[in-house]
Parts: C-alpha cells; sequence; structure tokens
C-alpha cells in the first residue's frame, strides 16, 4: 500500500471509530408488559448499553440513565401497564439520554442486559416486581366424602415478550394458544371433582422454570402446556402430542421443535441471576421416569379425543426434551395444537368455535386419564361414595360431548342404572341435562 493509501486507511479507521463512539446506542422502542409478578420494561437497543437505574419517591419513579444513547426519530413511547402511569424520556448533556417511568407505587427495579435472538436486537430489560407476590397455595377443602377436586395446571405457551410462531396472516401463537388454554379451564372449572389453574392469564411472560414451580405450589395432579407448531414448509399440518425425552428425541423434527420451544427464556428475557437452577434440574432429572409413563398415558388418551375433532400429525404419543415437561412428579405433556405456519390452520387457530371445539376434546382426554388413573383420596378415586355415606344422590350435569356410557364409566355404575334412576327411554343425553347418579 502506497504512503497516501496507508494514510487514507488510517483517516477512515478514525472516522469509523470516531463514528462508532459519537453514535453510541439507540433506542429503538420501549416496550411494557404487565402480569401477576410484576410489570417488566424493555427497550430495544442498537447495541448494549451502560445502564444506571435508581427509584425514587414522591413521586414514585424509577430513573434510567443511558450514557451515549439517542433515541430513534420514530420511538413511541408506550401507555402505561401494571406498575409504570407512564414514560418519558428526554436528553441530559453529554451524550446521554434519561428514561422516566413514572409509577403509581414503590417497586425496586431488577434490571439486566439480553443478548440478540432471532427476532430481538440488544435488550435492556428493567423488572419493577409487584409490591408482595405471595405465592398461591390452594387445595380444595378435604371433602373427605366427595373426594378432593384434582388439579389441572394449564400452561399458555410463551407470552409477552415471546411471541412464540407465528402464522402468514399475523396470529401469534401466544395469543391463539392462550385463548385455548382459558377455554380448557373454563371447561375443567364446571366439570365435577376438577380445578383448573392457569400458568398466565395474560400476555407477559413466564420463564419455563416458573411454570412448573406454579404446577408444584398449586399442587397439580395433572400439567399441560399448549402451543401451535410451525415450519418451513406451509403444508405441514396436524396435532402433535409429547411428553418429555429422558434420552433422545422421536425424531430431529421434535428436537428441533424442543430447542425452538426451550429458547423461550432468551426470548421473553430470564437474567442470569435466575439460571443457576441447572442443578436444581439435573437433580428432578433422576425421579422422573415413574412421572413418564403416567404422561404417556394421558398423552395417549388426549390424542383419541383429538384425533376425533382435528387432523394429527402422529397418533402415538412423541417425545422430546422440552424444559417445560421436567417435573419429577405430576405427569406433564405439551401439546402442539396445530401448525401455525399453515394457512388453513392458522385460520382455525384463531376461530373460536375450533377453539373451544380443541378445548372439550383435551378436556375430556384428561377426564378419561383421570378416570383410568384416578389419584388417591381425588373425586375420581370415590366417585359415588357421597350417595353411599349421606344417602344423597350424586347429580351430574352432562358436558359437552360426554355420553351415557361415558358418565356411567366415571361414576362406576352401569348405563341402564342410570337410565332407570332417571327415568329415560334412551341412552340420548343432551348437554346441560342433570343425571341423577345412583349409587355405585
Ligand atoms: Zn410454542
Amino acid at each position: 500500500m502506497s504512503e497516501g493509501g496507508w494514510l487514507r486507511a488510517a483517516t477512515l479507521l478514525a472516522l469509523l471509530l470516531l463514528g462508532r463512539v459519537a453514535a453510541g446506542a439507540t433506542v429503538n422502542g420501549i416496550r411494557l408488559w404487565s402480569g401477576p409478578e410484576g410489570t417488566r420494561a424493555v427497550f430495544e437497543l442498537t447495541g448494549p448499553v451502560e445502564h444506571r437505574v435508581f427509584a425514587l419517591s414522591d413521586p414514585d419513579r424509577v430513573v434510567i440513565d443511558l450514557p451515549n444513547t439517542s433515541t430513534a426519530s420514530s420511538l413511541a413511547l408506550p401507555d402505561g401497564r401494571g406498575v409504570v402511569a407512564s414514560v418519558r424520556t428526554g436528553p441530559r448533556a453529554g451524550g446521554d439520554l434519561r428514561v422516566v417511568l413514572e409509577l403509581n407505587g414503590a417497586s425496586k427495579p431488577k434490571t439486566f442486559l439480553l443478548a440478540p435472538t432471532e427476532q430481538y436486537g440488544h435488550r435492556l430489560v428493567v423488572d419493577l416486581p409487584a409490591a408482595e407476590a405471595t405465592p398461591v397455595v390452594r387445595r380444595a377443602p378435604a371433602a373427605v366424602e366427595r373426594g378432593r377436586d384434582v388439579v389441572v395446571a394449564i400452561d399458555a405457551g410463551h407470552g409477552g415478550e415471546d411471541p412464540g410462531a407465528s402464522g402468514r396472516a399475523g396470529v401469534e401463537e401466544k395469543e391463539v394458544v392462550l385463548a385455548i388454554a382459558r377455554r380448557v379451564a373454563e371447561e375443567i372449572n364446571s366439570t365435577p371433582g376438577m380445578r383448573a389453574v392457569l400458568t398466565r392469564g395474560g400476555d407477559y411472560f413466564v420463564p419455563l422454570r416458573k411454570r412448573t414451580e406454579l404446577a408444584h405450589q398449586t399442587q397439580a395432579d395433572f400439567f399441560m402446556s399448549i402451543h401451535a407448531d410451525s415450519y418451513r414448509d406451509r403444508d405441514a399440518k396436524g396435532a402433535t402430542v409429547y411428553v418429555l425425552s429422558d434420552k433422545a428425541a422421536s425424531d430431529e423434527q421434535s428436537l428441533l421443535l424442543a430447542q425452538r420451544e426451550n429458547a423461550s427464556d432468551l426470548i421473553g428475557g430470564v437474567s442470569l441471576a435466575d439460571k443457576d437452577q441447572l442443578l436444581a434440574r439435573v437433580l428432578l432429572d433422576l425421579s422422573q421416569s415413574a412421572a413418564l409413563s403416567a404422561s404417556t398415558a394421558a398423552g395417549q388418551r388426549l390424542i383419541r379425543r383429538m384425533s376425533t375433532v382435528t387432523s394429527m400429525r402422529r397418533l402415538q404419543v412423541q417425545q422430546a426434551p422440552f424444559l417445560v415437561l421436567k417435573s419429577p412428579d405430576i405427569p406433564s405433556v405439551l401439546v402442539e395444537t396445530a401448525y401455525i405456519s399453515n394457512p388453513r390452520e392458522e385460520s382455525s387457530l384463531r376461530n373460536p368455535g375450533y377453539q373451544a371445539t380443541l378445548a372439550t376434546a383435551l378436556r375430556q382426554g384428561i377426564v378419561d386419564y383421570f378416570t383410568a388413573n384416578p389419584p388417591q383420596g381425588s373425586y375420581f378415586a370415590a366417585p359415588s361414595s357421597p350417595s353411599t355415606t349421606t344417602g344423597e344422590p350424586v347429580r351430574h350435569v352432562v358436558a359437552r360431548g360426554e355420553t351415557l356410557s361415558a358418565v356411567a364409566e366415571r361414576y362406576r355404575v352401569t348405563s341402564a342404572s342410570i337410565r332407570r334412576s332417571n327415568s329415560m327411554k334412551t341412552d340420548v343425553v343432551r348437554v346441560g341435562q342433570v343425571l341423577t347418579i345412583p349409587p355405585g
């Protein structure tokens, strides 16, 4: 290179370096999410930033100072959400940016940076925990004669920062799976002897580990995670039911899927401090093989019901290493309800009628499982005891899709005895019909 060349290169390098320093990072977006655990502010950045965060009172607010940072001209500030009443920004002397979150209550901020993922660049996360997040430990009152309610944890995948997969028409996995999860929970709550717990009830992110923790806190008897799949080939279709694999995945596609679903924590945003549970995970692994065969039995019951209302990609339960299924003692399944990448299935997924039909099939599968494998001391273990201990007949409200023989099997009586007790001429039952169940 000539002397002139060197000079030009050196000047260019100096300019580039100057440019880099002078430009600093830019805030391209600010998003707010709120859930029962607190409120989260996410700053979308062009690069990693230094940041100083402190809380002030009277009025309560959190100040975030970002040195050498500017805002994109297109930056739209979000409306208040959760503990955050409003957001404002202002440049400070020396090229710093100050962001103020006006709060409607005191909160101690916790911050961390996230490296880029497939859908996001650099992010700064500011978590504002809710004042007192006391864990909810509820158990149905011990109604000895009746048997306790079985508790079913329904887990809507993704949420908040993590949208999950999305379809061509813009339907997001996190929306449709929450809608389906809510319907399943409603159906379960109107089924005698059952109670549902949702791991998330709105559009916010819950770390994978937290989801299984919630199932344990509520002493769940069953855990079902609901998702929607996506694939490059838009013709891929059908539902799949998974259980945890303790060794390898059923096939390559299952493994890739599990890797995608497990990336949820990176996308949704979990600070490194929360990740020291690796050891706990390894310990859990040792005791979960018993839950695995129960999970497979439950999965097979689900497939039987689902296959009557939707197309299945596989008629056998598949295995893959999903982190969200790692519960040592709770039978757990993950249901990929459909391919959101398939335009037909995408439109089914957003259809309330389809959501309801699918929810009914999922509820029926769970009821089938508990009927065949009643947890000790539960309603399913002693279905006919109320009539024998108190002399009062049991009343059963017929749910959608239920047949007389299913009701009979559930209470361990014959169809004929139910017909007799209710003066029925045929086996036909209708939704909402109240049946008197004779003593078993
Ligand atoms: Zn998913």
